[in-house]
């Protein structure tokens, strides 16, 4: 039993020892790969559990990235749209940073190959999303950006003699030595019975995305479910606002698992929202109406669904058949449900899209663990606030990742990188496993309770009651495995957070404190000890 108690406290060190040569990344999203470009040509060794490219939020991301790039636009107003949406615990000085810093790594991203959408001229054709002030978004064929960026980077890490990709590998624990993070124990995908492989670290990047999986209505591919927080918070990590959960307002109700996004980007072009009696609700809760920040449209869909009605995505009169080609992946996802867009309306539904909180860092991408680097959305940067505003997530990786390769670069002498035993992926073994960790109840169980209780609208009363789950479910599960442990700790930091927080702030929101409180303006921050107490007393 408990496979975990004996990794990820005792951390032997095993025969199977490898050695990353210098730099270790975990997880091969925007955030890892970018990473790893910047260290080049210092040796970096990327983990990935599927092929490159598979797997990863940032293929699926629709919009694109936000930068202050056009005419009379500027990264103050970038950096004030961002505080804004994050209603109010935005850190000033990293959404000033992050903001200016956007068109070098825009250049950066296009320098590596990236067909960013341009005019005749070769400007940027810059697209508009919800609470931006100003057309700042970078993308490619409309809605095609993640898959379009990934292409170019992966293409450009194959090229890059000092990046050694190691996929059908997947992390499980931190190793820790004397305080420092060492590097991670890991095993191959879905082989859950041979000895975990120890990868010996100067520097490790945990780069293993979200927690969108752990809810049972996600856009997130299924591998992200919150592993890389739990992962650090095992092992000692602070963690900084775990319970801001952006939930997207339109994800297009297939019933499929991950639910497909139909991008915001269209509302950003007039799509309008409608219930299945044909009523428009946005104009009546907010000035803004369908562009209102997306916790206030979440909520509004939300609030149909759960009073018996159907929400709709409207978008034949702004678009009718310019659909097809100007957002060819929404086209794709409802044809492929039998969804007619040109003609018929499209059924949405609110589903968890993004982390706002993770792993606390600096602004040099540095957890409170020494040696161990967090970047992406597994990271808490401190960016977003209660609320991330369209867009700035792409970005964050790419601004975090330049930044991380500096500071490891200070600190690492350029070396060899020697050979290393790889681990050949088997499409059908590690879809096969996925499909085992994806569909076990107790996985299941977990994230019907998030839904449930942890989602859209929280109180006391539900955030207690999914402690209490979370720790029978932990309890009791037929194998805890170091996996199904990573989850259950991620969990239980956002629920314990969100039923700390006795307040309505962005993506949290309280029914039984509907208000933000002046008091509560501020960060949480908490460890895996403060979330176990409070889940004890609960
Ligand atoms: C449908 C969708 C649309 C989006 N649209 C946009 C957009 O337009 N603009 C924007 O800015 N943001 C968008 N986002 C958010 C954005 O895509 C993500 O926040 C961002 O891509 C995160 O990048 P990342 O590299 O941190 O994580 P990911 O891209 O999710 O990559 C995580 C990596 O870690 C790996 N991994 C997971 N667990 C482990 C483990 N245990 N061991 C080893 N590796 C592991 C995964 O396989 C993957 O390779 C969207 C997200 C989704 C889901």
């Amino acid at each position: 039993m408990a496979l975990i108690r004996e990794l990820g406290e005792t951390m032997t060190i095993f025969d199977n020892t490898l050695d990353a040569d210098g730099a270790l990344i975990v997880g091969a999203g925007l955030a890892g790969l970018f990473t790893a470009l910047k260290l080049a040509p210092r040796p970096v060794t990327v983990l990935s559990p599927k092929p490159l490219g598979m797997g990863a939020s940032s293929a699926w991301a629709q919009g694109g990235v936000a930068a202050a790039i056009g005419q009379g636009d500027s990264p103050r107003a970038h950096a004030h749209d961002t505080e804004m949406a994050g209603a109010g615990i935005v850190d000033h000085g990293t959404a000033e940073g992050v903001t200016a810093e956007a068109v070098a790594r825009i250049e950066d991203l296009a320098r590596w190959g990236t067909p960013f959408d341009r005019d005749d001229f070769g400007n940027f054709e810059l697209g508009r999303e919800a609470a931006h002030s100003a057309n700042r978004i970078v993308k490619v064929e409309g809605d095609r950006a993640g898959w379009a960026i990934m292409q170019a980077i992966i293409a450009e890490v194959r090229r890059t003699p000092s990046i050694r990709v190691v996929e059908g590998i997947t992390a499980l624990s931190l190793a820790r030595d004397n305080g420092r993070i060492v590097g991670v124990y890991c095993r191959r995908l879905g082989d859950r019975y041979s000895e975990p492989i120890y990868i010996r670290a100067r520097a490790t990047i945990l780069a293993a995305g979200g927690l969108g999986g752990l809810y049972a209505v996600t856009t997130n591919p299924p591998g992200v479910r919150g592993h890389a927080m739990g992962m650090a918070a095992r092992a000692g990590a602070i963690i900084a606002d775990p319970e801001f959960v952006q939930f997207h307002p339109t994800a297009i109700a297939t019933g499929a698992d991950p639910a497909p996004l139909a991008t915001e980007a269209l509302r950003g072009e007039g799509a309008i929202l409608l219930n299945d009696l044909g009523e428009r609700f946005m104009p009546a809760i907010h000035p803004d109406a369908e562009l209102a920040p997306r916790d206030i449209v979440a909520r509004a869909n939300f609030r149909q669904i759960q009073s018996g009605r159907r929400v709709f995505l409207d978008t034949r009169e702004v678009l009718g058949a310019d659909i097809l080609t100007r957002f060819p992946t929404v086209s794709k996802y409802c044809h492929d449900a039998g969804i007619d867009p040109v003609n018929g309306v499209i059924p949405v539904t609110p589903a968890a899209h993004f982390h706002m909180g993770g792993v606390k860092v600096d602004e040099r991408g540095r957890s409170s663990l020494p040696g161990l680097w967090v970047c992406g959305e597994a990271s808490c940067t401190g960016l977003h606030g209660a609320n991330r505003l369209a867009s700035n997530s792409l970005l964050e990786a790419v601004v975090y990742g330049a930044r991380i390769a500096v500071d490891i670069g200070g600190l690492e002498p350029a070396r060899e990188l020697t050979p290393f035993k790889g681990i050949e992926w088997d499409d059908a073994e590690g879809n096969k496993a996925e499909e085992v960790l994806r569909n076990t109840i107790a996985v299941q169980e977990l994230r019907r309770i998030m839904s449930d209780l942890v989602g859209v609208e929280r109180d006391a009363e539900g955030l207690k009651t999914a402690l209490r789950q979370i720790a029978h479910l932990e309890a009791t599960a037929e194998q805890v495995t170091s996996a199904y442990l990573n989850m259950t700790t991620s969990a239980t930091l956002v629920a314990a957070a969100a039923l700390k927080r006795t307040e309505s702030r962005g993506g949290h929101f309280r029914l039984d404190y509907p208000e933000p409180n002046e008091n509560w303006e501020l960060h949480t921050e908490m460890t895996l000890g403060e979330a176990l107490a409070i889940r004890a007393g609960a």
